[in-house]
């Protein structure tokens, strides 16, 4: 029975962080039974076995369903990564067709604006299925929502190539100053996700956002972004917005459910078939 309820739970966790994960940890459970594995080792290389090539299989299956992987490596050249390899061998760098153009576009804008540019994305969907939630997030369920790293310079000033604060690229929050809009109230209910997480900030490197590229990037989304790629919006936190001059009704604040902005910035696309 405390097998069964385990081998649930297991199910849940990997579908719930990878999606397929759940699928392929069933099958190797199946394989287990078939071949009669039974040392642990073996069975867990079953399972790894088994995820790469739903891996794989999901790559080549998922542009059938209306989703494409990102880039997940910066060689070559490449303009567009992720920020870790993590997000792809998790699954969680699908998008949609026109999403993906809208990412290797801004990519390659911002490398034309400053030659040797990394545009590095975080969290985009899962392979299949709309409405599948990616946790933590509130939408990214449907192929059309993408997070997009900030660009970070060394406390000298020199800009950090590929590089973030955060060794995900998310929760190393941009702080306020003194004077800046705050847009929800200090005490948040338990509903919210807009988390602080004070304890993890003095961890992170002391870099700070590099204005030049996040401001080209978020002028860019704004303008052939919105007009050229049906984006609907972006959302960035207000005292960032101030600060980075950019003035667009389309990049905009999130809300005080939402998780916080000031980490990564969130493309939205408009609807299929429309802005
Ligand atoms: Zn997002």
């Amino acid at each position: 029975m405390l097998r069964l309820v385990a081998r649930l739970l297991i199910f849940v966790l990997l579908t719930l962080v990878t999606q397929i994960g759940g699928l392929a940890y069933l099958v190797a459970l199946g394989l287990a039974r078939l071949l009669r594995v039974r040392h642990e080792a073996l069975r867990l290389g079953l399972f790894l076995l088994c995820y790469g090539a739903a891996s794989i299989i999901a790559m080549l299956v998922a542009p059938s369903f209306g989703r494409v992987p990102l880039p997940c490596l910066a060689g070559n050249g490449e303009t567009l990564a992720a920020q870790s390899p993590l997000y792809c061998v998790l699954n969680r760098n699908y998008v949609a067709p026109e999403l993906r153009e809208v990412a290797l576009a801004l990519a390659e804008h911002v490398d034309a604006e400053f030659p040797g540019t990394t545009t590095l994305v975080v969290d985009g969907s899962f392979p299949f299925l709309d409405g599948f939630p990616l946790l933590p997030h509130l939408s990214h369920g449907n192929g059309r929502a993408l997070d997009v790293a900030y660009y970070y310079e060394d406390a000298e000033g020199r800009f950090r190539n590929g590089v973030t604060r955060s060794p995900i690229g998310y929760f190393a929050f941009e702080q306020p100053a003194t004077g800046d809009v705050l847009p929800c109230p200090a005490q948040q209910d338990g509903l919210s996700l807009r988390w602080d997480l004070d304890a993890l900030q003095p961890l992170f490197p002391n870099y700070r956002l590099e204005p030049q590229r996040t401001g080209a990037a978020l002028r860019w989304l704004a303008t052939a972004g919105v007009t050229r790629f049906g984006v609907r919006s972006v959302f960035i936190e207000p005292h960032l917005k101030q600060a980075l001059g950019v003035n667009s009704s389309h990049i905009r604040f999130q809300g005080c459910r939402a998780a916080r902005h000031d980490d990564h910035l969130h493309i939205q696309l408009g609807r299929s078939g429309g802005v």
